[in-house]
Order: C-alpha cells, then sequence, then structure tokens
C-alpha cells in the first residue's frame, strides 16, 4: 500500500464544515463491532459537534463514506434514529473503498455526507401490520424502524420480521432478537445451511410465508437484501393479496454522486439516490428482473 492508497489520513485532508451535499465532511469512528464474517457495524460521530446535533434521518436513508485516495460507498444507516448521538453503518468488506474501511481502527476519520434517498413510510405504516422481510445484509437498512416500531409499538399492528442468512454465523444483529422479541416483534429466522448447533428452520426466506397466515387488508411488506430474495418475497406478498403499493423494496445499484447528477443509479425512469432507495412495487414493477434497463 502507498501514500494514496493508505486508508489512514489526518483530519487536516478532509474539507470543514459547508454542508454541501458533495462534500464528505470529518467523522471519528468511535466503535467498531464485528457481526459476522467480514461485516462491522461502524460507530461514526461528526468531528464538528455542530453537525452531529442537526444531522437527522429517517429509517431506510444512507450515506456516502469515503475515504481519500480510494473512493467513496454508499452505505445505509443501520442505527436508531432517535439516537443521533451516534450513526451505525454495518458494511460487508466487498470491494476496494469497504475493505479500505475494514482496515480502519477506533480513532480513524472517515469522510461522510448524507443522509441521500427515501425512505421506509413510516406514516403509512401506521396501523398496519408490517411484515420486514430480510436476508443477510438486507437487515441493515432496516434496523431502524424496527427501532421506530419499538419506540412507538402502540402504532402498529402485528410487526413480523422474516430473516435468513446463508449460515448461522452469517446472522446479524443476533444479541437483538431477544429485546425485539420482548417489544412484540415476531422474529422467524432461517438459514440456507445448519450447522450442528443449529435448531431452527432451514431454508430460503420466502418460505417462512408458509407458516403465516397474513391479512392482506391490512399489511405492508418491507424487503431488502439479495434481488432473487425480493422477486420470490414479492411473489409469495402478491400471491397473498397484499397490493403492491403496500409491498416496499430498498434497491441496490451502483452508486457515484448520489444526488442525481450522474446517472450511474438509473432504474428506469428513476435515480435510486433520489427517487431510491425504497420504492413501492406498483414503482418499479415496469423496470424490475429486466437486465441493464
Ligand atoms: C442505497 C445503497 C445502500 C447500501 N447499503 C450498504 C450497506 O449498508 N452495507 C454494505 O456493506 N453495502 C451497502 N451497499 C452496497 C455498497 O455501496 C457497494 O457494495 C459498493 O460497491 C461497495 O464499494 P466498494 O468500493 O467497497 O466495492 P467495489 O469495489 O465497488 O466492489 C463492489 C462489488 O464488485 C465486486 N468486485 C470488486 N472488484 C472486483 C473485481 N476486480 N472483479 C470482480 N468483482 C469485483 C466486489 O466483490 C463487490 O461485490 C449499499 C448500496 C446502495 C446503493
Amino acid at each position: 500500500m502507498n501514500e494514496l492508497t493508505s486508508p489512514r489520513r489526518t483530519r487536516a485532508e478532509f474539507p470543514r464544515l459547508n454542508g454541501g451535499a458533495l462534500l464528505p465532511l470529518p467523522a471519528t469512528i468511535t466503535a467498531i463491532k464485528e457481526e459476522a464474517y467480514a461485516i462491522s457495524t461502524y460507530s461514526l460521530v461528526f468531528d464538528e459537534a455542530v453537525l452531529q446535533q442537526q444531522y437527522h434521518f429517517r429509517p431506510g436513508q444512507f450515506n456516502m463514506l469515503y475515504l481519500p485516495g480510494i473512493g467513496e460507498a454508499a452505505i445505509s444507516i443501520s442505527s436508531d434514529p432517535d439516537r443521533p448521538d451516534h450513526l451505525g453503518h454495518t458494511i460487508r468488506f466487498a470491494g476496494n473503498v469497504t475493505r479500505a474501511i475494514g482496515r480502519l481502527k477506533v480513532g480513524d476519520v472517515i469522510g461522510l455526507r448524507g443522509p441521500f434517498g427515501s425512505a421506509w413510510p413510516l406514516r403509512r405504516l401506521h396501523g398496519q401490520d408490517v411484515y420486514i422481510v430480510t436476508g443477510g445484509i438486507g437487515l441493515a437498512p432496516l434496523r431502524p424502524i424496527i427501532y421506530h416500531i419499538m419506540h412507538q409499538r402502540a402504532e402498529f399492528g402485528r410487526v413480523v420480521l422474516l430473516y435468513g442468512a446463508r449460515t448461522p454465523a452469517d446472522l446479524l444483529y443476533t444479541d437483538e432478537f431477544e429485546s425485539w422479541q420482548e417489544n412484540n416483534i415476531q422474529v422467524h429466522i432461517t438459514v440456507d445451511r445448519a450447522d450442528e448447533h443449529w435448531r431452527g428452520q432451514v431454508g430460503v426466506v420466502p418460505m417462512l410465508f408458509y407458516h403465516l397466515r397474513l391479512d392482506p387488508g391490512k399489511t405492508t411488506v418491507l424487503t431488502c437484501g439479495p434481488e432473487i430474495m425480493i422477486r420470490f418475497v414479492i411473489y409469495e406478498a402478491l400471491a397473498r393479496r397484499v397490493p403492491k403499493e403496500r409491498i416496499y423494496i430498498s434497491m441496490e445499484r451502483n452508486m457515484k454522486c448520489a444526488v442525481g447528477f450522474c446517472g450511474h443509479c438509473q432504474f428506469g425512469p428513476s435515480f435510486i439516490c433520489k427517487e431510491g432507495p425504497v420504492l413501492s412495487y406498483a414503482q418499479v414493477e415496469p423496470f424490475f428482473g429486466v437486465e441493464d434497463y
């Protein structure tokens, strides 16, 4: 690694606070929690106290995380929206930027700009049964809405999490499942491949629908995860007569500017960074599954 590619840069290399959506601002890593193999959650705090106080996000939104000399990656905010004192980002070390973030330590500085994008439709969920259906790291952008629901539990009907991962070791946030259940959130877990200790369900996430009887008249489905999983989740939800307008998807697309300029994340007529990432199935149906549209 040379001077240019080293992720360890000093605060002075980040621009000072100016509020521009294109300008990454320095934030310090205050905690790192390993969640699973090659996935960790980074807690970030803006160096500028005023900015930290002013910063608010809605569940489902994302930030652009930046390392000088390496690049930027879109990362969902995975922490509690009512606890803006730290911003959680659960990151899979997948490519250039995320692997470089994986080499950082507590006290190191990252550039952050955001929040960007659309959010899960909080108001439309009031009075509804909410099915949160997700696989792998797809739980990260849904965790803020789980916290939100816990804070205002009386506003929602039945709340059910259907979550799966490849193996038990790949499941995220397992230490929180108990508190979610204590807040009257049903948690159904499945894995593709069990290990010798696993006593739970084995199979893919959409199969978890088979055990449930849902009321399509008052159900909203929120889903995020691998596209193939999302496709089958939509299929299962539609088969149970959940309206298209009540199935919400968080879409991932290659992202660069995050403000609707560059067109990298175009999906049909939408830019995922602006109109998305959260869109209803009614909005995306014509383009869903169409390659390189
Ligand atoms: C709205 C939104 C929210 C997101 N939220 C999260 C989140 O919460 N957590 C998270 O971890 N990710 C999230 N992502 C995904 C993340 O932005 C991408 O994975 C991003 O590309 C990572 O940047 P990178 O530079 O580390 O990877 P890149 O270098 O862009 O690599 C991305 C992918 O390409 C593959 N790749 C890289 N180089 C090669 C190569 N030479 N040959 C073959 N394949 C290669 C990598 O294996 C990886 O799968 C989100 C994306 C969007 C759009």
